[in-house]
């Protein structure tokens, strides 16, 4: 459970070092659209070295993140519903569900290669999900270092993206998972799903935390923390991106930027280089040509599908 994250309030525990951030510059991928993508790369080699991903961002960009799972009950679903709607999410997960033998670990351990055979990415959620600031050096390291042994023997691969649990963190975790070679992700979007029961909730306390994100913080987009071992989460999955659709027929109707799902975290990834490593990431700024060239398909895609919108054109 994840009693000490106030969900609701959509903001995860930031370091108060965060006016280290060096300015923003633009980084953001230029990948045009209707190119194909370069080899998938599940386990974030490419994110190594990063500030503390935040997802704050002024674009309607959204990343969705699942944690604590994999859980046969319910991950499958979510990763159904995922691929009904084209989406590509990370999933941080704890090898206390798949490191025995019994039927059911060795069918949560497939499950992560089920996870990675349907294009999502993975991530490292400690082994016993303690609040690593707690822990001392060796007992951060020894949490970290033990569910990548366990994802490694399951997968052949080794996370490089970090959720710490509740979102727990201090410049000690930060310089210690910097020096394991690990990229923290937090997020600043959440569905609340670890303190309400149902799947409504779970939708409507999205909806609510994405709309006061935007009008409290200028943040339109941004990280999404779900949890893939609720079932009220799976059933309130469709319930958001329903949400999220109709809500851009009225964004389109008004010429305003619309809702799109960022296919890569790369999109929040900043190199830490010289910077403390708790620096926060700057709010992700996208390429104007590279937002253009995707909205202009979504446009499209929303004006078929919600009939009669006003055109920007
Ligand atoms: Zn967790």
């Amino acid at each position: 459970m994840h009693a000490m994250l106030t969900s609701t309030a959509g903001t995860a525990r930031l370091p108060e070092s965060a006016t280290g951030a060096p300015t923003a510059t633009s980084e953001a991928p230029s990948l045009p659209v209707g190119v194909a993508p370069p080899p998938p790369d599940p386990f974030g080699e490419h994110l190594r070295d990063g500030m503390v991903m935040t997802g704050a961002t002024p674009h309607r960009l959204l990343l969705l993140t699942f944690d604590d799972g994999p859980e046969l009950r319910t991950t499958p679903t979510v990763l159904d519903t995922l691929d009904e709607y084209g989406i590509k999410a990370v999933f941080f997960v704890n090898a206390t569900r798949f490191d025995s033998d019994s039927p059911r670990e060795r069918a949560q351990r497939e499950l992560l290669k089920e996870i990675l055979r349907r294009g999502h990415f993975l991530g490292n959620h400690t082994y016993h999900h303690p609040e690593l600031t707690d822990l001392d050096y060796e007992g951060i390291r020894s949490e970290l270092l033990k569910n990548e042994e366990y994802i490694f023997e399951a997968t052949g691969g080794r996370p490089v993206l970090v959720r710490p649990p509740y979102g727990a963190f201090s410049p000690r975790v930060a310089r210690t998972l910097a020096e394991l070679g690990y990229t923290p992700m937090l997020w600043n979007l959440s569905t609340g799903d670890t303190m309400v029961r149902s799947a409504d909730e779970v939708a409507s306390t999205f909806l609510r935390v994405l709309h006061r994100q935007e009008r409290e913080n200028g943040e339109y987009g941004g990280i999404v923390l779900m949890h893939d071992t609720h079932s009220w989460t799976v059933e309130g999955l469709p319930r958001i991106l329903a949400g999220l659709r109709q809500r851009n027929c009225e964004l389109a109707a008004s010429g305003q930027e619309l809702y799109d799902f960022a296919d890569d975290p790369s999109v929040f990834f900043r190199y830490r280089g010289d910077t403390s490593p708790e620096t926060v990431t700057p709010p992700t700024q996208l390429d104007p040509a590279w937002l253009e060239a995707r909205q202009s398909v979504l446009r499209e895609e929303t004006r078929l599908r919600c009939g009669a919108v006003a055109s920007r054109e």
